[in-house]
């Protein structure tokens, strides 16, 4: 089965092609119907594993049905992650997978100037990839809202706690749309971690690979 079978929208499946994804991994075989679905997602996955493409081609999909209107100074979805590096990366699979559709992304990282950074969300985007920090001083700046924020990505999710950033993640996830889907994923499941997950999912599917 490919991913035409799964559920994913025709506009996303040229470029997926192009992109040499022929056949789904198993953590995309796994979440991608539930989340297309609209469930809630818990993953246990490694780097590697093909977990971005699993939760950015369902959160692409319900975005490009929804023919959503962009509102300033929001995103249809968040994705966090723990590093610069992985924020970069989730950002152009993200670009890669929605290339020749009207799917616009942004990125908040430290180290790099605010002021760019806050121009092009100024119109609003619908997809912001972000590390916690950078991004809690925007929202703290009034330079970004969440409130209308509908799909949450949690990339990483121990590395996130392993770098403090735990509470800054928390305080993000609860500030966007309360009507949100969540998916959470991570390559172990400490205490920490799992308190989290029992927060913010609400009656999640587990996957594991
Ligand atoms: P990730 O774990 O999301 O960082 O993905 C690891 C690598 O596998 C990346 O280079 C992806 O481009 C690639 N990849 C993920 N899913 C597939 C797929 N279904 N077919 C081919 N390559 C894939």
């Amino acid at each position: 089965a490919g991913f035409a079978d799964l559920g994913i929208a025709g506009a996303l499946l040229k470029a997926l092609a192009k992109a040499g994804f022929s056949d789904p991994k198993p953590i995309q075989n796994q979440a991608i119907p539930h989340m297309l679905k609209g469930r809630d997602v818990l993953g246990i996955a490694q780097t590697g594993s093909g977990k971005t493409a699993a939760f950015a081609l369902p959160v692409l999909s319900a975005i490009m049905s929804l023919g959503a209107r962009r509102q300033p100074k929001t995103a249809h979805a968040l994705v966090l992650a723990p590093t610069r590096e992985l924020a970069v990366q989730i950002e152009e699979a993200f670009r890669l997978f929605s290339r020749g559709a009207h799917i616009t992304t942004a990125l908040v990282l430290g180290g790099v100037s605010r002021s760019s950074q806050t121009k092009r969300l100024r119109d609003g985007v619908d997809v912001l990839v972000a590390t916690p920090g950078r991004l809690t001083d925007l929202v703290r700046a009034g330079d970004v809202r969440l409130s209308e924020t509908r799909w949450l990505v949690l990339d990483e999710a121990d590395r996130m706690l392993d770098m403090g950033f735990i509470n800054d993640v928390r305080r993000l996830a609860r500030a966007t749309h309360p009507k949100r889907q969540v998916a959470l994923f991570s390559a172990t499941m400490p205490a920490e971690i799992e308190k989290l997950a029992m927060e913010l999912l609400k009656d999640p599917v587990s996957v594991s690979v």
